[in-house]
């Protein structure tokens, strides 16, 4: 069956704002009872997360329809505060910001310059096979599926969210935010 997966990642969390910001971040979704206050063991991968929360349904789609979720073992919110390569869907193309053209995001295309910018390297290259040019791999066009960042908040199994929640999430953190649905 697999686990889905939604993420919301800041955009322009600089590396020494990144605890203040998963605080403030955190603090909102339990002061709005959309998780419970006590981390548990509901995510997958180490650590802990956040189980749904009596609001939990507000922030989603068709929550009745898919009200499982919420007896589900791999339910929680994670809060991802450290360098991730943040991505959903693998199967779409990337496109050069230079000359337009699309590329499949297969691993040989792109890894390499990926691994750079995860070891630190803000300014790590991805160079295109079609026009030759070297434009740093965080400013390619990923088409919303893919978000470099120090912060996240990822959704385990939860519902899709909602629009206006999003954005409510973004007004809150004061930044823009990427929001990528995946699966694995
Ligand atoms: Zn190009």
């Amino acid at each position: 069956m697999g686990d889905h997966y939604q993420s919301l990642v800041p955009k322009n969390v600089s590396s020494n704002d990144v605890a203040a910001f998963a605080e403030r971040g955190t603090q909102f979704l339990i002061a709005r009872e959309i998780v419970l206050p006590d981390s548990t063991d509901c995510i997958l991968g180490d650590g802990g997360g956040y189980p749904p929360g009596p609001a939990s349904d507000s922030v989603v789609q068709e929550p009745q329809r898919y009200s499982h979720y919420k007896t589900l073992k791999t339910n929680g919110v994670q809060v991802i505060a450290k360098r991730t390569f943040f991505y959903g869907w693998t199967d779409f193309p990337i496109q050069c910001p230079k000359c337009g053209a699309d590329h499949k995001s297969h691993h040989y295309v792109w890894g390499d310059a990926v691994d750079q910018w995860y070891h630190g390297d803000d300014g790590a290259l991805l160079r295109c096979t079609a026009c030759g040019n070297a434009t740093r791999v965080t400013e390619w066009e990923y088409r919303g599926q893919v978000a470099f960042g120090d912060l996240g908040f990822t959704f385990w199994n939860w519902p899709v969210l909602r629009e206006d929640f999003v954005a409510e999430f973004s007004l809150m953190m004061q930044r823009g935010v990427a929001s990528l649905c995946g699966k694995i």
